[in-house]
């Protein structure tokens, strides 16, 4: 099963997208990680991405495209993934199935994850972040079980740059302008489903359950 999960930064798409991977025991590919770790390991992607992300702003289609492409290629994706954060324009939509198509496959659900822009500037101040492992907690829905401090590998917790309040608002104005276009995309080829994201997280994974079926 191949799943896309759409939504404004802080809707919660990348939690959904991690139950759902367990769930269906598939890969869960998120580009936000994937220039995460290469910001970290400080490779030549990772320092070009952060200058986009930093703003805000989007990584450029040609670079986020072809670390995409790539990642689906590999083995653990043949029986399915969940994509969290791509496509995020329309030419990266277009990419992917026309990539998809040449292998006589394609998208099978589009979950849309909807959230009033009011709701993602309150939640996306609680994020707060491991920079080490990557695990991602929220001071009110998904608290550590100390505070500040990775449950995982105990390394420190940070509100992200891209987090920061001014960096919120900047990315909703990108999403709104760049990514929602593709609610439009995916509803015309049938296969968008939404969700209320404003219910808890546990209410929105039973929605995406009867969505997906058991
Ligand atoms: P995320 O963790 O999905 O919120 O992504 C964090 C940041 O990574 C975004 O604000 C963008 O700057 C960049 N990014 C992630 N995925 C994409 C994408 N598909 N296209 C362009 N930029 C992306």
């Amino acid at each position: 099963m191949k799943i896309i999960m759409l939504g404004a930064p802080g809707a919660g798409k990348g939690t959904q997208a991690k139950r759902i991977a367990e769930k269906w025991q598939i890969p869960h590919i998120s580009t936000g990680d994937i220039f995460r770790a290469n910001i970290k390991n400080g490779t030549e992607l990772g320092k070009e991405a952060k200058q986009y992300m930093d703003q805000g702003l989007l990584v450029p289609d040609e670079l986020t495209v072809k670390i995409l492409l790539d990642r689906v290629a590999q083995k653990d994706c043949e029986n399915g993934y969940v994509l969290d954060g791509f496509p995020r324009t329309i030419p990266q939509a277009e990419v992917l199935d026309k990539e998809l198509a040449k292998l006589e496959d394609a998208i099978d659900f589009a979950i849309n994850v909807d959230v009033p822009d009011e709701n993602i500037v309150n939640r996306m101040g609680g994020r707060r972040a491991c920079l080490s492992c990557g695990a991602t907690y929220h001071v009110q829905f998904a608290a550590p079980s100390k505070e500040g401090i990775c449950d995982k590998c105990q390394s420190e917790l940070v509100l992200r740059e891209d987090d920061q309040p001014e960096t919120v608002k900047k990315r909703l104005g990108v999403y709104h302008e760049q990514t929602q276009p593709l609610i439009e995309y995916y509803t015309k080829k049938g296969i968008l489903k939404s969700v209320d994201g404003t219910q808890d997280m546990e209410e929105v994974f039973l929605s995406i359950v009867k969505i997906l079926g058991e």
